[in-house]
């Protein structure tokens, strides 16, 4: 059998699961995909009383779409995992050993992408150990060249194989993390460079693009961002309103989680009133973010790298700047949770950040249709816009 090789993102070298001791457990209010290797193994375990709970817990998926999810461990809502054990341990992991672990068991926190010819890690922030890994890395997010060897068989997230795409990723994507990784202007205006060089963007010939990405590294040689993002909107009362509105109707709706429903039992004190967010995003948010853009700038380097922005999603026949404003709506929504959260707690912190971070991550980002429908909403209003999405991003 041939051997593969990955190469990583810089921080999964030192990822370890923290297992017994981590603080929130991935098998708790979720479901876990069980692939048809796994399933068949299970069958044909000896241990009787095993076999019997696995039956009892795991359901054929007739809904399936690839073998990763041909059957389903279904937990109890919000409760945990049937096999986890009173210390918080796998009894499947236990009993069996790591080799009857499903794909995707054995595969998370990791995220590995199929680059063309080369496979690609990085980490869920919805995991606490691979959160503190990605947003206290002063020094940035990159993908390293080392190449490590590829476990066996592990769940592929994004693949990219489209050649015609191939010739423009790597520009797209080095001109993509020079903006966000661009430290002499706010997050906020890295974003609308990138919102602004996305909204009439059409994927085209390499010539073209190349064109357009040395006009916009103009842009940023010049120090001329503030003249392209003056004429976009503020306005901090529609904001408040759309967030308050959109994530208490989603909290109420669908969360489970009990870690993310405590924190947003704090943020609540913080969205009261439109004058107590403001004075916390003056008094607490901004003050503690000049310190630490970093953490936030790395949250976005990661979506980036691993939903391979924009070119998974041109892959799947979808716009660039609807890709563009899925990551604005993950930016500015976990953004809203800090501003309210800095409000309760009078500041923030390098932790109380990760903690918010993860939270939100494992609430919103394993929710594929929670943004894709607001996406819809905001269609059907009119709003899919770059002005929208400037009212949503800035905050003076
Ligand atoms: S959330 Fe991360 S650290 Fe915690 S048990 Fe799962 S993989 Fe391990």
């Amino acid at each position: 059998m041939t051997k593969s090789f990955y190469n990583s993102a810089n921080y999964m070298k030192d990822f370890q699961c923290l297992g017994d001791t981590c603080e929130d457990t991935c098998c708790q209010g979720w479901y876990v995909d069980i692939d048809k290797k796994t399933f068949v193994k299970y069958k044909r375990i000896p241990d009787k009383k095993l076999k019997r709970r696995l039956h009892m817990h795991i359901r054929r998926n007739k809904m399936k779409t690839s073998f990763s999810d041909y059957a389903t461990i279904k937990f109890p809502k919000g409760g945990f995992c049937p096999f986890l054990n009173t210390e918080k341990l796998c009894s499947i992991q236990l009993e069996l050993g790591p080799t009857y672990l499903s794909r995707t068991c054995a595969t998370y926190p990791r995220q590995y992408n199929m680059v063309f010819d080369r496979h690609e890690l990085t980490g869920a922030c919805s995991c606490p150990e691979v959160a503190r890994l990605v947003l206290l890395n002063r020094d940035g997010i990159r993908i390293t060249e080392e190449r490590e060897l590829l476990p066996a068989d592990p769940v592929i997230d994004n693949l990219l194989d489209d050649p015609d795409l191939e010739p423009s990723f790597e520009y797209i994507r080095h001109f993509v993390l020079d903006v966000l990784q661009h430290r002499t202007i706010s997050i906020e205006d890295r974003l609308l460079v990138l919102g602004s060089f996305f909204a009439d963007f059409s994927y085209e010939k390499l010539s073209r693009i190349k064109k357009r990405i040395k006009d916009y590294r103009d842009i940023l040689d010049r120090d001329a961002v503030a003249e392209l993002v003056a004429e976009l909107p503020i306005e901090p009362d529609v904001q408040f309103a759309y967030f308050r509105q959109t994530i208490e109707t989603h909290v109420q709706s669908y969360v489970s989680n009990q870690r993310y429903l405590e924190l947003v039992d704090l943020c609540r004190q913080g969205w009261e009133t439109h004058d107590r967010f403001t004075t916390a995003y003056h008094s607490y948010y901004r003050p503690f973010m000049i310190e630490h853009e970093y953490m936030m700038e790395n949250y976005l380097v990661n979506h980036v790298l691993s939903q391979l922005f924009p070119i998974a999603g041109i892959e799947k026949g979808k716009e660039p700047f609807n890709e563009w404003m899925l990551m604005v709506l993950h930016y500015t929504t976990a953004k809203y949770h800090l501003i309210a959260l800095s409000a309760s707690q009078q500041g923030l912190t390098p932790d109380l950040v990760v903690r918010m971070m993860q939270s939100y991550a494992r609430t919103y980002e394993h929710d594929i249709s929670y943004f894709s429908n607001e996406i819809k909403h905001l269609q059907e209003d009119g709003l899919t816009t770059l002005p929208f999405m400037s009212i949503l991003l800035k905050n003076e």
